[in-house]
This record gives structure tokens, C-alpha cells and sequence, in this order.
């Protein structure tokens, strides 16, 4: 099957002498350059008139799917008042609240704008309150496009990810996810330099692999027993895999946290939250933490109207059924077009690639999958109205039911049958 690309091809030129690479994020140079339309749900509708069926979710925002009413509305009627006031509104309580109610653990949050700025601010309260400097974090994990987390690793080696970054890899120690052995010989020895542990408690950037049991209770009676802070980079995983996040779903509190992408409907808004000792010191300017748009307006809106929703009508179980379902459906696929399809995740963010289904653990495992011929498959999954990432995350949202499970099936179905895969 081939589809029409005209308009967009005719746009992708033009944006070329544009923006560099035709693209407003690097995280999209891998991809497809079709211009879309419109969203609806869990569908998107690109220039020429294809649609397809996501499973990308605008990398993980669209959590209740694209244009979700009640959060529209919602922000709009707000709107109506202004956007930005340079000072405090009403609304702020309210999404905080909710917030807080649905992460559980937390006594306070900030809000801001990005995921990114979101991991600088949790280190810098983590070196305040401890008067550390290092941090540990784990290969494959990814917290944000800044120098001193951006990296590269490959068979264990560390370097800067981007030409022109300023080396600051002094700032941390770099070790394999899900190893709680590496961990603890390395705060025996290190301790008294390090002010945190982050860490993303499902590695969702390099496959999407859960901790093994015990893991992220193990980090946390280390982190207590050698004063360290322990941040969970929830910006996937926040609201999205339980209303708690990864902290819910594994009944573990770090003492920070930071998140983004699900919790607005789409709308670009990022938070921090931590117990009150030591997200206070913002407070008294001890520590700071700026934005001019950070608690915006249509910000906080769109907060308060997603979390409503997502406390009114929790579609955890839903979502839980539908990647259950699917990734079932794609094995059964795989199988039946003889093509090492494989599936590994949480059902609401799962990751495919081809090759050796035993399950991933750490990034070193990642090798025994063929994460190019997965991401060519992408690329040809555009064509049969699929829209997913190249580097294999799906994620589900709210607004994903039967119709689209049968869609996405019978569309990957002829994908493979005309050797796609
Ligand atoms: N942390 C994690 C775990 C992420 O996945 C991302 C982005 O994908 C970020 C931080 C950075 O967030 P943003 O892209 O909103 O700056």
C-alpha cells in the first residue's frame, strides 16, 4: 500500500530552508516527515488526508488522546481571563491539589514547563539540601537535552551525546540499571560526594524495561543509609502506568520526583514534587527556581482538567486490557508472518523491536535486538496508517478502544504480509 505524501513532501521542502533538519526537536529527525492536521482521540489525520491510528502519542502527552474536550474546554474558558499575570491565580491551587492527591507521596510541587528544566531544578535541590555535588545515574536513561545529563553510552563507555556540549561528566557516576550490587559498592566508597540517586524507575528511553523486584525498594534503604537523595525521573511514567506513577505502582517514594508529558492533556507543562524539607528551600529563595511561564494560566488549567479526569474516571484497568491485548496481537503476528516480533513492557507503554524475545534487563542486553530493521519498520508502518516512534516505544491512550485495536492489528497485519517487517 502506498500513500500519497504529496502535501507534506511540498511542506518538509519548504521547512528544510526553515528550521535545520526541517524540525523543531532532534528527538523527530528520526522520523517520518508528514505534516498533520488535525488529532482526534486516538487518531491523527496528516495534510494529504491518511490517517492513522497512534500509538506515539506526540511522545507520551496525548494521554487522554488528541484534542481530550474536557481539557480544552477547560483551558479555553480560562484563557478568556488572561494567560500570564507575572503573579498567582486561583487555578494554581487547584491543580496543585489534585496534583498532590494523585501522587500521593508528596507534600509540595512546582510547576514548570519542560521535563528537562524539571531534572535541573530536582538536582539542585538535591545538592542544596545535601551539600553534595556528584549524582549516580544509569545507562540508557535519559533526563533532558542539558550538558550535564545528556550522554551516549555504548559497551559501558560514557561521552557527550552532542557537538558543542561542555564535558561535565566529573558531576556523576554512571552505572547499569537494575544492578543494586553496582549501587552499593559505589555509595560505599562514594557517599560523601554524592547528593543523589536519579534514575528513571522503568527505563523507558532503551526499551521499556520494569525494575526487577526489590530494586527500587533496594535503592531507596541505600539512599537512607547514606543520606543520599533519591529522584525518580517520572516524566514517562508519571500518571501514566498508575495515578501515582512508578512510585504507586512500586510502592516506593523517592524524595524527589520529577514529571511532565501525561499530566496536561497535551499541553506543555512539567512539574517538580518532593517531600516539604526539601522542596521549601524555593520557598524561602534559599534555592532558586524561575519561569515566566511556568504555572501559566492555560498550564494550570489544563493540569486541573486532566487529573480531574483521570481521578473521575481512572481507565487504568482499561489500559491495562488494550496493551495486554495488543502486544498479544503483535506476537501472534510476528509468529504468523514468521518475523521475530517482540514485545516488552507495561501495556501502556510498551517497547517493540525484532529479535531474541527473552526478556531486556539493562542496557548492555539491548544488543540482541535489532533495533534498525524495528525502526525501517516504523517508517513503513506510516504507509498502512500506523504512527509509532522508530526507536519502538508505543504508548496507549485513554481514548484507545476495540475499534483501534482491530484497526492497528489488520494494519500491521498487511504491513508484514507485504514483507514490511
Ligand atoms: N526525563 C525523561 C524520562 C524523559 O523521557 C524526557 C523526555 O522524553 C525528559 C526527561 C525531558 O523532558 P522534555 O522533553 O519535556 O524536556
Amino acid at each position: 500500500m502506498t500513500r500519497n505524501h504529496t502535501r507534506s513532501a511540498e511542506l518538509a521542502a519548504r521547512a528544510a530552508g526553515l528550521t535545520p533538519g526541517g524540525v523543531h526537536s532532534n528527538v523527530r529527525l528520526a522520523g517520518p516527515r508528514v505534516f498533520f492536521e488535525r488529532g482526534e482521540g486516538a487518531w491523527l489525520w496528516d495534510v494529504d488526508g491518511n490517517d492513522y491510528v497512534d500509538y506515539l502519542l506526540g511522545q507520551g502527552p496525548n494521554f487522554l488522546g488528541h484534542a481530550p474536550r474536557a481539557v480544552n474546554d477547560a483551558v479555553a474558558a480560562a484563557m478568556r481571563r488572561g494567560s500570564v499575570f507575572g503573579a498567582q491565580h486561583a487555578l494554581e491551587n487547584d491543580a496543585s491539589e489534585l496534583f498532590l492527591q494523585a501522587v500521593g507521596w508528596a507534600d509540595r510541587v512546582r510547576f514548570g514547563v519542560s521535563g528537562t528544566e524539571s531534572v535541573q531544578l530536582a538536582l539542585r535541590l538535591a545538592r542544596a539540601a545535601t551539600g553534595r555535588r556528584r549524582f549516580v545515574r544509569f545507562a540508557g536513561h535519559y533526563h533532558g537535552w542539558l550538558d550535564n545529563v545528556l550522554v551516549r553510552t555504548v559497551d559501558e563507555t560514557t561521552t557527550p551525546a552532542s557537538a558543542g556540549q561542555l564535558d561535565q561528566f566529573d558531576q556523576f557516576h554512571v552505572l547499569p540499571y537494575n544492578d543494586l550490587a553496582a549501587v552499593e559498592t559505589l555509595l560505599a566508597e562514594h557517599a560523601d560526594d554524592l547528593a543523589a540517586i536519579l534514575l528513571e524507575p522503568v527505563m523507558c528511553n532503551s526499551g521499556v524495561v520494569p525494575p526487577r523486584d526489590g530494586y527500587l525498594r533496594g535503592l531507596r534503604d541505600l539512599c537512607d543509609r547514606h543520606s543520599v537523595v533519591l529522584i525518580f525521573d517520572e516524566v514517562i511514567t508519571g500518571f501514566r502506568i498508575a495515578p501515582g506513577g512508578a512510585a504507586d505502582r512500586y510502592g516506593v517514594a523517592p524524595d524527589l520526583a520529577t514529571y511532565g508529558k501525561a499530566m496536561a492533556g497535551g499541553w506543555p507543562v512539567a512539574a517538580v514534587a518532593g517531600r516539604a524539607e526539601l522542596m521549601d528551600p524555593i520557598g524561602t529563595g534559599e534555592v532558586n527556581h524561575s519561569g515566566t511561564f511556568n504555572a501559566s494560566v492555560p498550564a494550570c488549567a489544563a493540569v486541573a482538567a486532566t487529573l480531574r479526569q483521570l481521578r473521575d474516571d481512572p481507565p487504568y484497568d482499561r489500559l491495562e486490557t488494550h496493551g495486554g491485548k495488543l502486544v498479544d496481537g503483535l506476537r501472534e503476528l510476528g509468529t504468523r508472518h514468521d518475523v521475530p516480533l517482540r514485545a516488552q513492557g507495561l501495556p501502556m507503554a510498551f517497547h517493540m523491536s525484532f529479535g531474541d524475545p527473552s526478556p531486556i534487563h539493562d542496557l548492555g542486553q539491548l544488543d540482541r535486538l535489532d533495533l534498525e530493521r524495528y525502526a525501517r519498520f516504523a517508517h513503513v508502518l506510516v504507509d498502512y496508517g500506523v504512527w509509532v516512534a522508530p526507536r519502538g516505544i508505543w504508548y496507549i491512550s485513554a481514548a484507545h478502544g476495540e475499534k483501534e485495536l482491530v484497526a492497528v492489528l489488520e494494519r500491521v497485519d498487511a504491513a508484514l504480509a507485504a514483507g514490511g517487517g
